[in-house]
């Protein structure tokens, strides 16, 4: 196997990798994956369970669900249940939540409706939309995700199949938003705009998420799977908390490659399992991105556990087989000879600036700005989306620009339109700065309306932040990731400080002995991601609800005087 671009070293290197294998050569794209035209989704879905139990395991109950029924072929059934007024029972809940629809009882007894919106990016038009479906059909807002993405929450029964139909009206199509399928793909929330960014991932993100809409067999994975594009820019896309997590990169002058952007490829990013994205040594074009990622998701549709919910994750298959065995796997599904090559022969990639998601900053094209507007724990009224689309389209470029963060972003404001601009984003009640705690600060959904939630989350998210800026004179953003359960898809090991829910005895019950059970958390700090990459550590265990606002005020206070030079908190 030789390949005339890579020097002596490369293709020893490449040699050794790939030693023994056929490697089937092509020109990379789209089309002609090695086996895709071949097999019918239920064939490699049906290959899965076959060998999962070979391999002596019982599949899960909620394998033998997606065997006896393809989530993707509920329209019908999800269209009787709404004209009968039911909600789903038994196994139908979970198998909704492919098509994006979560039955949320007992915490409401309501669906929340979960997008998908590749890179984040809505048009003005789509956020109207949005906003009319929230308010025709739920309940008048919609949360901010950390995937950058929109939910529609209090969904009665009779109306999940219209909110789909409006919808895909709108553009916007959600199958596999939910359930054991690829969540919305994520990307530089600046893409296109952003000063420092090596490469625009919008056309990315968009081919990922259509391949992925086109591509029914790659649905019913063994467990969800997260993807990110990281353009470079200044605001990080958190790709390294993703099973794929895709960085730019450019090559070192005077290199074997020529400097143009490439993508390194991480795998394996499960913060909730305290495990970062690890690099693969793969540099990939980006129009090979798309084709590697189906192959990866191949092998993980195929070798993936799906005899245990809780190892069920890309990590565990990478913790099983290693990663040489992985890659030469994906090898095997590509048409394409994969190219490796050593990070240390790339440039650093820019700083993300950690406040970069809010305020007024210039962007890559002159005489323009981009404003990061604040939303507290992501939640936005109807009547603030359609404020803001108005907003968007009047001093803008039309498009809202959702981060992980669980704000969003205005582009395109003109110098002569900043101050007009900010004063009608602030008659919506929303703001452009915020103090570092709100920065900063995230909450997943928590029992307000989800059944794992252990404790409230946004609500004591907020009285924190309002506590922190009463009593303490922050000079630095802190990352506040509060989260409800394990799931954590809030992140709690990621942030300055995190917060993991937790059931804990009431501090007020008269009898300690017969205390009742009260929202609390366990308390985590120095996480970090990008160049202060961090797992945090868990600092106090079992904080009534009552007591954390106090509590983080003292762990805020002694970090401000015992830091030296400026001294991050992940490193403190
Ligand atoms: Fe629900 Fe747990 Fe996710 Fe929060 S972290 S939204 S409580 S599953």
């Amino acid at each position: 196997m030789t390949d005339n671009s890579f020097n002596d070293e490369q293709q020893r290197y490449l040699k050794g990798v790939t030693a023994g294998l056929h490697i089937a050569r092509g020109v990379p794209g789209m089309t002609g994956l090695t086996g895709a035209k071949h097999l019918r989704p239920d064939d490699w879905h049906a290959q899965a369970r076959i060998r999962a139990q070979a391999a002596g395991g019982e599949l899960t109950s909620q394998e033998q669900a997606k065997a006896d029924l393809n989530p993707l072929d509920m329209w019908s059934h999800m269209g009787d249940l709404a004209a009968r007024g039911e909600y789903p029972k038994g196994d139908d809940v979970f198998l909704m939540k492919g098509n994006g629809l979560f039955y949320v009882a007992p915490n409401q007894d309501s669906y929340m409706c979960r997008l998908r919106m590749p890179g984040g990016i809505f048009s003005s038009h789509q956020f109207r939309g949005v906003a009319g479906l929230a308010a025709t059909y739920g309940g008048g807002y919609t949360h901010v995700t950390t995937r950058a993405n929109l939910q529609i929450r209090e969904i009665g029964a009779a109306d999940p199949v219209n909110v789909k139909m409006g919808l895909a009206d709108l553009g916007i199509l959600n199958n596999g938003a939910g359930g054991d399928n690829i969540r919305n793909i994520t990307g530089s929330p600046l893409a296109g705009i952003d000063p420092q960014e090596i490469i625009d991932v919008t056309p990315l993100a968009r081919q990922m998420h259509h391949h992925i809409i086109n591509h029914r067999e790659l649905y019913g994975l063994p467990r969800k799977f997260n993807i990110a594009f990281d353009g470079g820019g200044r605001i990080s896309a958190l790709e390294g908390t993703n099973d794929i997590g895709f960085s730019a990169v450019l090559p070192k002058a005077g290199g074997p490659l020529p400097r143009r952007p490439y993508f390194r490829m991480g795998l394996g990013g499960i913060t909730g399992h305290q495990d970062f994205a690890r690099d693969t040594g793969v540099m990939l074009k980006p129009e090979e991105c798309v084709p590697v990622a189906h192959a990866v998701l191949k092998v993980f549709l195929m070798n993936g556990d799906r005899t245990d919910r809780d190892k069920a994750r890309l990590k565990y298959v990478l913790d099983r087989w290693g990663f040489d065995k992985f890659m030469r796997e994906v090898q095997k599904e590509l048409p394409f000879t994969l190219r490796w090559f050593d990070l240390k022969r790339c440039e650093a990639r820019g700083p993300a600036v950690r406040d970069g998601h809010m305020g007024v900053h210039d962007q890559a094209q002159a005489g323009y700005h981009y404003i990061g507007v604040i939303c507290p724990v992501g939640r936005l009224s109807v009547k603030q989306m359609q404020q803001i689309a108005d907003i968007a389209d009047r001093y803008g470029d039309g498009k809202i620009r959702t981060t992980v963060w669980q704000n969003f972003v205005l582009g395109y404001i003109a110098e002569a339109d900043l101050e007009p601009a900010i004063k009608a984003i602030e008659a919506t009640g929303l703001h452009v700065e915020a103090s570092p705690a709100r920065t900063g600060m995230v909450a997943c959904t928590g029992s307000f309306g989800c059944k794992f939630g252990n404790a409230e989350t946004k609500g004591n998210a907020m009285k924190l932040v309002e506590h922190l800026e009463a009593k303490i004179e922050l000079d630095t953003p802190i990352n506040l990731n509060v989260t409800g359960c394990p799931n954590s898809c809030a992140q709690h090991y990621i942030g300055d400080i995190g917060l993991l829910g937790a059931r804990v005895d009431d501090p007020d019950a008269e009898d300690p002995e017969d205390a009742d059970q009260v929202d609390g958390f366990h308390v985590f700090i120095g996480g970090g991601y990008d160049d202060e990459q961090g797992i945090a550590r868990e600092l106090a265990a079992s904080v009534p609800a009552s007591q954390i606002p106090a509590y983080i005020e003292n762990v805020l206070g002694l970090y401000l005087e015992e830091r030296k030079n400026g001294e991050r908190f992940v490193r403190y």
